[in-house]
């Protein structure tokens, strides 16, 4: 675990949580206030370290929902899952708050549908692109016991610096 509470791929007990595929998320076992907190936790653990997404597993939770602030813009999504992508491929440098200080180029559909579910049980359905799109599937993998290195080329270190700081998720 990083000092700001993120499970990392470096310690053995973290990496087992991350390479797993976590439980389906049940809205029948929490209440609202319950949801309200485990959002807030998410959304302080995911500032705190000056992230773009977050995935439940990532804070040490087995529960499938992600958290996201692209373009000012806020997300939670729960029980995710992509229902298209678009044959169009981008690479783009991707880095991870679980892999610290490792970044690499990620080749993905460019554009893509996401569905799930809001913090109240309603349904969502997202069509995204740009970082958006790629914050999205970056989440989903994670959810899926999925890290960024196993699709990444060109892995490489890097100290933090204010350009990398806004890619990690
Ligand atoms: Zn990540």
């Amino acid at each position: 675990m990083t000092l700001n509470g993120i499970w990392t791929i470096d310690n053995k007990k973290d990496v087992k949580l991350l390479r797993k595929k976590v439980a389906d998320f049940d809205f029948k076992k929490y209440s609202r206030k319950d949801i309200q907190e485990l959002l807030k936790k998410m959304r302080e653990a995911m500032k705190k370290a000056n992230g773009v997404g977050l995935s439940a597993n990532q804070i040490g939770l087995d529960l499938k929902v992600f958290i996201a602030q692209v373009e000012g813009k806020f997300y939670a999504v729960f029980n995710p899952g992509l229902t298209k992508v678009s044959e169009e491929k981008l690479g783009m440098e991707e880095g991870c708050l679980s892999v610290p200080e490792i970044f690499g180029s990620v080749e993905r559909p460019a554009r893509v549908t996401l569905e799930g579910w809001d913090k109240n049980g309603k349904k969502l359905k997202i069509k995204a692109w740009g970082l958006l799109a790629r914050v999205f599937q970056h989440e989903v993998d994670h959810l899926n016991g999925g890290i960024f290195i196993d699709k990444a080329t060109d892995l490489h270190r890097y100290e933090k610096t204010e350009e990398h700081k806004n890619k990690e998720t």
